[in-house]
């Protein structure tokens, strides 16, 4: 008789993040929201920009001709290295895709899911030689191998 609850929301909320990785463009609606909320906040008036437009702001004002250009590559605090593939479908939000899953993406010679996982096999994260990489279809898979290598060492 009805649709079953949970199958309908699941499938609305994945199609929401489809929709906010993309970056879809605000629509007319919701920028009108915004202008509204902005207004009625005191503290919003005048230019004050988030912290990810400001990031943005001084990566574009760096470019390539800028001073500070490091040739697209971040080192993460994580120890990833990221490179700027702005044009990358799963990049985040100032355009980066982490170096090591571009790796295996163009050693199977496709996008990886946002679901799989890149691991490290000698645990070094910016060592992204293929040899050094291994693709796990889901976090939990990731998890488990990790699981499974500490068993082996305090055996
Ligand atoms: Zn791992």
């Amino acid at each position: 008789m009805s649709i079953p609850k949970g199958f309908h929301h699941s499938k609305t909320a994945i199609e929401k993040m489809r929709l906010a990785k993309i970056g879809h463009a605000v629509n007319v609606e919701t920028r009108e929201k915004l202008r509204l909320a902005s207004m009625g906040n005191k503290n919003m008036l005048g230019h004050h920009p988030t912290e990810v437009t400001r990031k943005k702001m001084s990566l574009a004002k760096q470019g390539p001709k800028g001073p500070n250009w490091k040739g697209g590559i971040n080192h993460t605090h994580l120890g990833y290295i990221e490179r700027l593939c702005p044009n990358h479908p799963n990049a985040n939000s100032l355009g980066y895709v982490s170096e090591h899953r571009l790796v295996m993406e163009s050693h199977l010679g496709r996008t990886l899911l946002p679901t799989e996982v890149v691991h490290h096999i000698n645990g070094i994260r910016d060592d992204n030689r293929i040899e050094n990489l291994m693709l796990f279809s889901t976090r939990g898979d990731h998890a488990f191998h990790h699981m499974k290598q500490r068993g082996k060492i305090s055996q």
